[in-house]
Order: C-alpha cells, then sequence, then structure tokens
C-alpha cells in the first residue's frame, strides 16, 4: 500500500492525495492511491513553474499552474466555507501540484503530473464549467475562489525548503491521524494535531450496516481465509488503534488485517469505527470522512471561523512547516 524510492540521500515518500471532495461527497474510499507506483526520474525538474499538464478526462491539457488551482479548489471545496479556509485549500492544492511535478509523473498517467481524479490526485474541472454550475451564485462563487487563488498565488507549503505532501480530507476525528499510523509512512509534518469542527460536516458520524450473510458474502471475496463460522461477536479481536482513533489492525475471523483495508472492503468513512452486532446484523460507527491525514477541511473551516488566517491552519494542520513562495524554494 505504499511506496518508498529513494533518490540519492533524499527520501521521496510518494504517496497519492486523496481529498474527498466537498461538492463530490460520496462513499466512495480513498486508500486506493497508495496501490499505484510513481515511475520517478531520477533528475526530474520542473519544466515550466507557470504550467501544468494535467490528465482531464484522459487527456493530456497543459494549464497555467493558477488556472489548475482554481479549478482544483472549486472542485475541492465548498465556496461557502469561510475565504481563510478557502485560501487554506488553494495552498494545499498548489502545494500538492507542484510536489508532483517535481516527483515525476505516475505510470497511471505517464503523459500528465496530475490527473483529475480525486481518487488518485484531485479533483479538477475547469473554473468555467463550475461556474456555469452555480446558478444565482456564479458570479459570487466565482469572485471567491478567484479571490483565494490570487491572494495566495506561488504560495505552497513546505518542510525544509521542499514542497510537502498536502495531503487532506474532508473531515477528520477530534485529532488528525498521523501517516504512519495510516500509510505506514514516517512523514514528520503529517502528525497527530488537535482538529474541531469535524463535526459540522454531514458524514462526520454514520452508521452502516449489513446483514450477516451480505456481510460474509463480502468477507469471503475480500479475505478467503477468514474464518466467519461463529457467533458475529466473536468474529473481531485484538483491534489496535492509532492515537486518533483510527482502527490500525484487527483480527477478523483469526485473520489480521488493516483498517484502511477494511474500510476499502466495505465502503466505510474512515479507519475510525467501532462495530456493534445483533442476531442478524453486523454495524460499523465511523467518526470522520477521509483518510484523516493533514489537512480536514471542516477543520479548516472551524479555525476560520474562529479567526484564524489560511497560514495558521496550514501550519497547524502541517506542523513544523514553512508558507514559502515558489521562487524562494530550491529547484
Ligand atoms: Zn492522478
Amino acid at each position: 500500500m505504499r511506496k518508498i524510492i529513494s533518490l540519492g540521500i533524499v527520501l521521496t515518500i510518494l504517496i497519492y492525495l486523496l481529498p474527498i471532495s466537498i461538492q463530490y461527497i460520496n462513499n466512495s474510499t480513498d486508500n486506493n492511491f497508495m496501490q499505484d507506483m510513481l515511475s520517478v526520474h531520477a533528475n526530474a525538474q520542473m519544466e515550466d513553474e507557470q504550467t501544468i499538464t494535467v490528465s482531464v478526462n484522459g487527456d493530456a491539457e497543459e494549464i497555467g499552474l493558477e488556472d489548475y488551482i482554481a479549478g482544483v479548489v472549486a472542485s475541492e471545496i465548498s465556496p461557502d466555507f469561510p475565504i481563510e479556509a478557502i485560501k487554506a485549500q488553494a495552498v494545499a492544492a498548489r502545494t500538492y501540484a507542484v510536489y508532483k511535478m517535481k516527483a515525476g509523473r505516475s505510470d497511471t498517467h505517464p503523459d500528465a503530473d496530475v490527473c483529475d481524479d480525486f481518487h488518485h490526485c484531485a479533483a479538477y474541472k475547469p473554473l468555467t464549467e463550475k461556474v456555469a454550475s452555480w446558478g444565482d451564485n456564479a458570479e459570487n462563487y466565482e469572485n471567491i475562489i478567484m479571490q483565494a487563488v490570487n491572494d495566495t498565488k506561488d504560495l505552497i507549503v513546505t518542510y525544509e525548503n521542499k514542497p510537502i505532501i498536502a495531503v487532506f480530507s474532508a473531515a477528520s476525528g477530534e485529532m488528525t491521524e498521523s501517516a504512519k499510523d495510516v500509510w505506514g509512512s514516517d512523514i514528520p509534518y503529517l502528525t497527530n494535531v488537535e482538529s474541531k469542527g469535524g463535526d459540522a460536516c454531514s458524514k462526520y458520524k454514520e452508521t452502516v450496516s449489513f446483514s450477516l450473510d451480505e456481510f460474509r458474502d463480502i468477507i469471503k471475496k475480500a479475505i478467503p481465509s477468514a474464518d466467519l463460522t461463529g457467533k458475529p461477536e466473536t468474529w473481531f479481536a485484538a483491534s489496535e488503534r492509532s492515537a486518533a482513533g483510527g482502527i490500525k489492525t484487527v483480527k477478523l475471523g483469526s485473520v489480521q488485517v488493516t483498517g484502511t483495508d477494511l474500510r476499502e472492503t466495505l465502503g466505510l468513512n474512515s479507519t475510525n469505527f467501532t462495530v456493534t452486532t445483533s442476531e442478524d446484523s453486523i454495524s460499523f460507527n465511523t467518526i470522520g470522512y477521509g483518510h484523516g491525514v493533514g489537512l480536514s477541511q471542516y477543520g479548516a473551516k472551524y479555525l476560520a471561523e474562529q479567526g484564524k488566517t489560511y497560514d495558521e491552519i496550514l501550519t497547524h494542520y502541517y506542523q513544523g512547516t514553512q508558507i514559502k513562495s515558489l521562487t524562494e524554494i530550491s529547484e
């Protein structure tokens, strides 16, 4: 589920961003992104800081970087969030794009730096397309998105003078997850931090129930060696939770599985879940929406409502980082 590639002395941990779009909220899971492998070109350089090649519906398009960021922001966060939260999203999106450009292209889209699939890179539609879908609010929302992008032009989040892997999710629990607990990669700026406001997300708490037969069928396909012959209350054992509350590993029918795998198999909103069983059903009660690592979009909304600025929001969620202009960072 994760790949680590050494480039000389630089350890570049290539993980894929799995923002869950607030505007495209759905039940899809976001943990497939670690399965793909980037092929890194040893001398990968940003060919042009002003443009990015984006795979849009499978076709590679050269787009101005800031235009691309506007399209991502419009696709990833609600324009009625506070402006400082939207600015934080803009900087996170730009950071991730720059990171991808520097890291080298994915085998999934070798002809483009990023794609428009939020399961893999970040959601993207041209801003004009989004504006056309906003009806009476179009002008107002367009102005808000453009303000967030223009006010943060060229700014990215850096750690040791390099663009960070600026992952984000819709709503973490009361604490963000660390990259180590979720993906096994120890990334110094993706640690556990307090995160309030997630409960404003409509999917913050959710219960998903399966009939016992349904559940057995799903698990039989995904984890054939799991033994689910006994009573349902005996199926789960020995769970290990992260500091933030997510299931790291759990034994299901005597087979050890990771919380991320189980989340994907069952289509759960997060790995932070409890299980309840009855005679004929099994239910999963989740807290949070998304992988919970890095910036929480609803957490950013909360902090902005408390008067925090976008840079304060970003340096809270990405600990030990600095906001810098693209012109300041080294190649
Ligand atoms: Zn992609």
